[in-house]
């Protein structure tokens, strides 16, 4: 069977693939969205920080989000892409794990990242609820609070420093690691407790957080935990494509998402892991406009029968 043909297939239905199939759906190109639907705040019931909706629940951001794009003709595809191939000339296929064909004239990548957890009991379940990487997301709720940082990660003792401006009740668990004299001194500046002893167990309590095992067997009871947990992106798609990636597995991309392969851009937190839904979004946007002003640019090319 002929494979379906769009101008623009985005790969992801997050925050910033729904964005970007929204401009390029309203400059009249056909977009076809491919989403396997596990999106990274999935597990967080409310959304703060987007201007109008905050408090909002996410997945009703997304709802209405796949409504507009449906209301301007983008074809939704529940599923993951697993593979890619092509190239700007000949065109991109991308296939999906039910094995359905698309080609695309132009890629845009919105596949996001995961975040690797502590293997450790209690941490999935207490993951966006207790456990917490962003205090722009969720810091506010629980201001004032007892609250914890999870150390011995890189960035965990800047992540202190910032969470104590939300909680002055804030304990530094050095989870093993040994703090550098610095470190020490700036958290002691600030007021900030130091927890020594490894974490064995983030306690709950059906929908209560109880606290924090330690190794030692001791519950440190606080009410909830920041971490900054690796984030890794999903860039196999891009790899798959001919991109070169960095160290951290990020696609190597100019200001714009452009990657290393021409017609493959990347947007949201594929780019920035910070990107807060607003800022995915945004970034989003303007990949889009410029991923429509590369195909007026071979529209013109093809009429006026140049190379490209
Ligand atoms: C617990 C938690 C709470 C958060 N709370 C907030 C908050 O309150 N406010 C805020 O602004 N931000 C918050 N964030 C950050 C927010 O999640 C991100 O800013 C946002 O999700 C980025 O959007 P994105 O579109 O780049 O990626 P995502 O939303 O992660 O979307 C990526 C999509 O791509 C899909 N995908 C991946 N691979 C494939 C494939 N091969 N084929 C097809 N589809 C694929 C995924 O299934 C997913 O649906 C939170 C994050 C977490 C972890």
């Amino acid at each position: 069977m002929t494979p379906e043909q769009f101008d623009t297939a985005i790969v992801g239905g997050g925050a910033a693939g729904l964005s970007a199939a929204l401009v390029l759906a309203r400059s009249r190109r056909s977009v076809v969205l491919l989403d396997a639907g596990a999106p990274r705040n999935a597990p967080a019931a409310h959304m703060h920080g987007f201007l109008s909706r905050d408090g909002f629940p996410p997945s009703q951001l997304r709802e209405i989000g796949r409504e507009e794009i449906a209301s301007y003709g983008v074809r939704l595809v529940p599923h993951s892409v697993a593979s890619a191939r092509g190239d700007v000339v000949d065109g991109f296929v991308l296939t999906t794990d039910e094995g359905t064909e698309f080609t695309a004239r132009r890629i845009i990548l919105a596949t996001g990242v995961e975040d690797v957890l502590p293997d450790i009991p209690g941490a999935r379940e207490a993951w966006g609820r207790f456990l917490l990487h962003c205090p722009y997301c969720h810091g506010y709720e629980v201001g004032d609070r007892s609250l914890a940082v999870y150390g011995g990660v890189p960035g965990a003792v800047v992540q202190a420093l910032l969470v104590r401006q939300w909680s002055a009740d804030l304990t530094y668990f050095t989870n093993g690691s040994a703090l550098a004299d610095e470190d020490a001194q700036l958290l002691h500046v600030r007021g900030i407790r130091v927890q020594d002893g490894r974490i064995a167990e983030l306690v709950l309590d059906g929908e209560r957080f109880v606290g924090v095992r330690l190794d030692s067997g001791d519950i440190v009871p606080v009410d909830a935990v920041f971490l900054r947990p690796e984030s890794r992106p999903r860039t196999d798609l891009v790899v798959a494509l001919g991109g070169s990636v960095d160290g951290a597995g990020f696609a190597h991309v100019d200001a714009s998402g452009r990657t290393s392969v021409p017609g493959v851009r990347v947007t949201g937190n594929l780019v920035d892991p910070r990107a807060q839904v607003i800022t995915a979004a945004g970034h989003a946007n303007a990949v889009a406009m410029d991923v429509n002003a590369d195909l007026v640019d071979d529209d013109i090319r093809a009429e006026r029968r140049m190379p490209r």
